[in-house]
């Protein structure tokens, strides 16, 4: 057994809001620079939808993650050698379309404008060029249905789902969304890491976080193109690569990274996971079908003697293990089997987790109108016993976080519904009957363990949502340096200004 600690995060997607405070806050800090204008290391999606850059779950065309030739696990982009052979030629990458021009407006146009007849105007500029541009594309612009009939079904996820269903999507009665927030999942198997042919990329010992190297990146861009969750940009400024950095420098202060800070929907958990290094190989190679279970089964239990006395033997501190105990992470990955990883038949092994969202179910139509025929305290029972029914279909959230397994996404969604109407009965009738206990009891809940994930769901203190390890990183020489005077350099593994070329 070879214990290692992952820093991870969690996103409840039952309670994002979609007001883009995370992706705000990361672009403030980090890619406010000359060449990171269009890049979002967190951005917000509305699912069914094509996403951010555009289509990006399209392997076919991006080529991303790894993929099983006969009993080898080898990038979908290229063998090694080949990869060699073709370091000039790279036509998976995703072009400025894909993301978007950057834009800005001239604002100084309202003030400055000659006296006349007509009202000034803002008129839109390309943070490229500095010309005047028409608007075409954004990093939301299918935000909130926008264009949905042209994005939702463009969505890569539908794959499998009844067509019928499908057909029915984009009518406004049956229209819903949900909000999928991303960052760089820092994975266990990174494609990004296996495809640079300067290593520059790297997975960091203490806390798994995967950062590039800016002094050794020679702008290749394969790890672009191998990412399959296009989370590493090219800053075309430096000629070098970028992606997010977990706010290594806020976590070794004791602080969760900016997007998780600032979320205002508190849908964001932090927390450690310890894993067994040894079992990655095996578990990157199983068959779809069983990918889930054997990427969860990697993940340790960190109270198990056996798990701590091999961690302690591995150079883990105690401060460490304390902190996986008590993670939420922990909590919600594995003790009550609530969250999964995004689109696991990459094969990448994402540690970012995340809680699938609940939707009503379908209500039936009449003279236009949508009618359900059910008290409130009923429509909770009906969804349950009617998961299929649900206006998001289980196909399509299974095609998004559970390799295509519609048995791995139900007991999740019921668990949920459980401790919904488990809440409900307490809270609106003062009382929990019988038929509610054997509901818990048929998704393997006990009144406690509802009661825990009710309160770590709704009601986490900040100290509950974020549990940070103690790095000791104060000791570090990037700490004797003012991070404010640096943060042109955008700190990435050097701290040196980077140079185009270099
Ligand atoms: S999600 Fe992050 S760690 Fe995973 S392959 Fe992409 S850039 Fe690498
Ligand atoms: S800040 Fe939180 S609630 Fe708002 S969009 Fe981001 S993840 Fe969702």
């Amino acid at each position: 057994m070879n214990v290692r600690a992952h820093v991870s995060m969690l996103f409840h997607l039952d309670k994002c809001i979609g007001c883009h405070t995370c992706s705000v806050a990361c672009k403030n800090l980090w890619t406010d620079r000359k060449g990171t204008e269009y890049m979002w290391w967190n951005n917000v999606e509305t699912r069914p939808g094509t996403g951010y850059p555009t289509g990006w779950e399209d392997q076919e065309r991006f080529q991303g993650g790894w993929e099983r030739r006969g009993n080898q696990l080898e990038l979908k982009l290229h063998s090694r050698p080949k990869g060699l052979a073709n370091l000039f030629f790279n036509p998976a990458l995703p072009e400025l379309d894909d993301y978007y021009e950057p834009f800005t407006f001239r604002y100084q146009d309202l003030f400055n404008s000659p006296e006349g007849n007509d009202q000034p105007v803002a008129r839109p500029v390309s943070m490229i060029t500095g010309e005047p541009m028409n608007i075409e594309a954004g990093p939301n612009w299918d935000d909130d249905l926008g264009g949905s009939n042209l994005y939702a079904q463009n969505d890569p996820s539908w794959d499998g789902v009844d067509e019928g269903i499908l057909a029915q999507m984009g009518e406004i009665e049956r229209v819903v969304f949900n909000y999928l927030p991303r960052i760089c999942n820092h994975c266990l198997n990174p494609s990004c890491v296996a495809a640079c042919p300067s290593g520059a990329i790297y997975k960091r010992a203490e806390d798994g976080v995967v950062l590039v190297n800016e002094n050794k990146c020679k702008g290749w861009r394969m790890c672009v193109a191998a990412c399959p969750y296009k989370k590493v940009f090219y800053n075309w400024a430096t000629g070098k690569s970028e992606k997010c950095i977990l706010c290594f420098p806020r976590m070794e202060t004791g602080q969760a990274p900016a997007c998780a800070h600032s979320c205002v929907g508190r849908i964001r958990y932090m927390g450690v996971l310890l894993y067994d290094a040894d079992k990655i190989p095996a578990a990157a190679m199983v068959d779809d079908e069983h990918l889930v279970s054997s990427h969860l089964d990697v993940i340790l239990d960190p109270f198990d003697p056996e798990v701590i006395a091999a961690a302690k033997a591995g150079g883990l501190d105690e401060g460490w293990i304390k902190a996986a105990q008590e993670s939420p992470v922990y909590k919600f990955v594995k003790v009550w089997g609530l969250a999964l990883p995004l689109h696991p038949e990459y094969r990448t092994m994402a540690m970012m987790y995340y809680i699938p969202p609940l939707s009503p179910i379908v209500s039936t139509i009449e003279r236009g109108l949508v009618r359900l025929e059910l008290p409130p305290e009923k429509v909770d029972f009906e969804l349950f016993n009617h998961l299929e029914k649900a206006r998001l279909p289980l196909k399509y959230l299974a095609n998004l976080f559970a390799a295509g397994n519609v048995e791995v996404i139900k007991p999740i969604l019921q668990k949920m519904l459980a401790v919904r109407i488990l809440k409900r009965k307490q809270s609106v009738e003062g009382a929990v009957d019988t038929a509610t206990l054997k509901l818990l009891e048929s998704v393997r809940l006990d009144l406690e363990t509802a009661e825990a994930i009710y309160r770590l769901t709704t009601l986490p203190t900040l100290e509950q949502r974020f549990v940070l390890p103690p790095y000791h990183r104060e000791m570090a020489t990037e700490a004797w340096n003012d991070p404010l005077a640096h943060k042109g350099e955008v700190g990435v593994g050097t701290i040196e200004l980077p140079v185009r070329g270099n």
